[in-house]
C-alpha cells in the first residue's frame, strides 16, 4: 500500500472481497480483457480519430514501456492534465499498467493548484496539453517545476522545446511489467473540497473496477452503447459513473467531446448515434434551449445522466418531452459515494429525488449538528461509507481526522434526508464550497488569496444563487483606503496562478463583517445580503 493512504479496516474489506464486489481486478487488466474480448470494436472516438480496442490495448503497453524508458517506476506519481483527447485514456492505462499513479488535474488549473499537486503527491512527472485554449502549459510547467524538487519530467501533447518531451514519441517494445496489488491505490481525483488547499483521493483498483462495473450494470450498458464524454474526462461521473471506464469495461464506444456546447454535442450525438451521456445541470438547461430550434437527430440517445450540482425540477421536468430519453439524477462525490435513480424509476421518483445509493454495501446516516441520526424523514448532514468511498484523504492526516467519524463514516459536508422508500434528497450544504456550473470552488481558498491583496483587511466568499450557473461567487471585501475594482481583483489572482473559474464574479463592499453568535463570519446573511442588492439593482435597471 502506498504510504499516505488510509486503508479500509480488515473487517468490511473481508466483506466486499467475500460479496465479490472487491474481485482482486486491476483496472490495467480490465482493458486487456476488453481487448481480448472486443478487439476490433471502437472504443474511441475523437474527431477524425477512431481507435479500436486492440489499438488502445497495444497502445497503453507502448507507452508504458515508454515511461519506464523515462524511469517512472510503479508507485511513483504523475500528474496528468489534459483536455478530453485519447491520450488522456492511452496515458492512465500507461501508467496503471506501469503501476505509476495518474493525479487527474483540471485543464483550467494553473500553477497555483498544479504546484500545490505536485508537492503533495511527489509528482515525478507532469503531462500537460502543451497550448491548450490560448494558454501555454509549457511556461506553467517551468515555473511549477522550479517550486516542486520531485518533478523531474515534463511531457507535452503538442508542441516539445527546451526539456519538453513531446508525449507521442513515449514509445518502446512492450515489456514484462511487474503485478499491481489490487487493494492500493489506481490514481488519484481531485476532491471538490472546502481546505484553502485542494484534497487528493485515493481511488484502489478494487474500489474503481467495482464502480464502474456497478455502474455500468445500473444502466444496462452493452456493446451497443455509445458514451459521449462531454465534461473533462477527470471529472470522476465523466470518468466512471459508468463514463468512460464503464463503457470500455463493457464493449461500447466513447466519444470525446471538445466542447460541451450543444452545437458541437448535438453534431457528434447524431453523428455517433450516442445513447448515454452525463451532464451538470448548467449544461442540460442549455441543450433544453438549443434542442427547441435544433434540427438534429437526437433519437438514439437512450439516458442522460445529470448531476454534479442540484437539478431544479423545473429543468428535470423537460429533459424526457425536449430530449426524448431517460433522465437519470445521480448525486455523488470523487470521494466515493454515488446515488442513482434507476431506468424505469416512477416519475415522482426520477423528478423529485437523487435516487438510491449504488451498491447494497453503502452506509448512510443522516445526523444533526450533534452527530447523532436524525429522526426519519428530516434534514441532516449525510455520512458515509461503504466498498468505493475513501477512508481518508492522501497524506492528509490533520484534516483526515475531522472529516470522518472515528468509525470511518465520511462527512460529506451535504445536507440530505431519506424519504420513505429509501431515496435521498439533497437539500443544501453546511460545508463552504460553492458550485458554480460544474465547478467546485472552496470558499477559504479565494478568500486566502483575496487576503494577499494590499489593503484587504477581512475577505468571505459566497455563492449567490443564480439561474443558468445554480451559483455564482460574490466576494464581500472590507478594506483600507481605496477599494480595488473587480477586474483589478480578478488580475491579481489570476496572475498568482489561480484557475480562472476560482475568480469572483462579483465584489461588494462592507464595513465588517456579519458573524453568528459564535462568532464565525454569517455566510447565510451575506448570502442574503448579495441576493437583495442583486434584486434591487435588477429592480433600478427594470
Ligand atoms: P465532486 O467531488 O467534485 O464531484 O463534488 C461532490 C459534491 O457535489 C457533493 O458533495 C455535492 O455537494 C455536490 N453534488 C454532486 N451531485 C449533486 C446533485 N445531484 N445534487 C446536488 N449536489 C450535488
Amino acid at each position: 500500500m502506498l504510504e499516505g493512504c488510509t486503508p479500509w479496516p480488515a473487517d468490511p474489506a473481508r466483506r466486499y472481497r467475500e460479496a465479490l464486489l472487491w474481485r482482486g481486478e486491476t483496472l490495467g487488466t480490465l482493458l486487456r480483457t476488453a481487448a481480448a474480448e472486443y478487439g476490433d470494436a471502437i472504443a474511441l472516438v475523437h474527431g477524425d480519430r477512431r481507435i479500436t480496442y486492440a489499438e488502445l490495448d497495444r497502445w497503453a503497453d507502448r507507452m508504458a514501456a515508454g515511461f519506464a524508458r523515462y524511469g517512472i517506476s510503479p508507485g511513483d506519481r504523475v500528474v496528468v492534465q489534459l483536455p478530453n483527447v485519447p491520450e488522456f485514456v492511452a496515458v492512465c492505462f500507461a501508467l496503471f499498467r506501469l503501476g505509476a499513479k495518474p493525479v487527474f488535474a483540471l485543464t483550467a488549473h494553473r500553477s497555483q493548484e498544479i504546484g500545490h499537486l505536485c508537492r503533495i503527491t511527489g509528482a515525478v512527472a507532469y503531462v500537460l496539453p502543451g497550448v491548450h485554449r490560448g494558454f501555454d502549459h509549457r511556461v506553467l510547467a517551468k515555473e511549477v517545476r522550479s517550486g516542486a524538487p520531485s518533478l523531474r519530467l515534463l511531457f507535452s501533447l503538442s508542441g516539445k522545446g527546451g526539456d519538453v518531451i513531446d508525449l507521442s514519441t513515449v514509445d518502446a517494445e512492450p515489456v514484462e511489467l511487474p503485478g499491481q496489488d489490487p487493494s492500493d491505490a489506481a490514481f488519484f481525483l481531485l476532491s471538490g473540497g472546502t481546505t484553502a488547499l485542494p484534497k487528493v483521493i485515493p481511488r484502489t483498483h478494487d474500489d474503481y473496477a467495482y464502480q464502474i462495473r456497478a455502474t455500468s450494470a445500473v444502466l444496462g450498458m452493452s456493446t451497443s452503447d455509445v458514451y459521449l464524454a462531454v465534461l473533462p474526462l477527470e471529472f470522476n461521473f465523466t470518468w466512471g459513473c459508468p463514463g468512460v471506464l464503464g463503457t470500455l469495461v463493457s464493449g461500447g464506444t466513447v466519444v470525446l467531446a471538445d466542447d460541451p456546447t450543444a452545437d458541437d454535442c448535438f453534431a457528434l450525438i447524431s453523428r455517433e448515434r450516442v445513447t448515454v451521456t452525463s451532464v451538470v445541470p448548467s449544461i442540460a438547461q442549455l441543450w433544453l434551449e438549443a434542442a427547441e430550434w435544433s434540427e438534429a437527430d437526437l433519437s438514439s440517445l437512450r439516458v442522460v445522466q445529470i448531476g454534479g450540482a442540484k437539478l431544479q425540477r423545473s429543468v428535470a421536468e423537460r429533459i424526457t418531452p425536449v430530449l426524448g430519453c431517460e433522465l437519470q439524477q445521480v448525486f455523488g462525490m470523487a470521494e466515493g459515494l454515488l446515488t442513482l435513480t434507476r431506468l424505469g424509476d416512477a416519475p415522482e421518483v426520477v423528478l423529485g429525488t437523487q435516487g438510491r445509493p449504488l451498491s447494497e454495501e453503502d452506509e448512510i446516516r443522516i445526523v444533526g449538528p450533534d452527530d447523532r441520526d436524525v429522526a426519519d424523514g428530516e434534514i441532516g448532514e449525510l455520512l458515509t461509507r461503504g466498498p468505493y468511498t475513501l477512508r481518508g484523504y492522501y497524506r492528509a492526516p490533520e484534516h483526515n481526522a475531522i472529516a470522518f467519524t472515528e468509525d470511518g463514516f465520511y462527512r460529506s459536508g451535504d445536507l440530505a434526508r431519506l424519504t420513505a422508500d429509501g431515496d435521498l434528497v439533497i437539500e443544501g450544504r453546511i460545508k463552504d464550497v460553492i458550485i458554480r456550473g460544474g465547478d467546485k470552488i472552496s470558499a477559504a481558498e479565494v478568500e486566502g488569496h483575496l487576503l494577499g491583496y494590499p489593503g484587504v483587511l477581512r475577505a468571505a466568499v459566497v455563492g449567490v444563487p443564480d439561474d443558468l450557473l445554480g451559483e455564482r461567487t460574490c466576494a464581500y471585501l472590507v478594506v483600507a483606503g481605496e477599494r480595488p475594482s473587480l477586474p483589478d481583483l480578478k488580475r491579481a489572482l489570476h496572475d498568482c496562478g489561480l484557475a480562472g473559474y476560482k475568480l469572483p464574479d462579483r465584489v461588494e463592499f462592507v464595513d465588517e463583517l456579519p458573524v453568528t453568535p459564535l462568532g464565525k463570519v454569517d455566510k447565510v446573511a451575506l448570502v442574503r445580503l448579495a441576493e437583495r442588492s442583486r434584486l434591487s439593482v435588477t429592480n433600478r435597471k427594470g
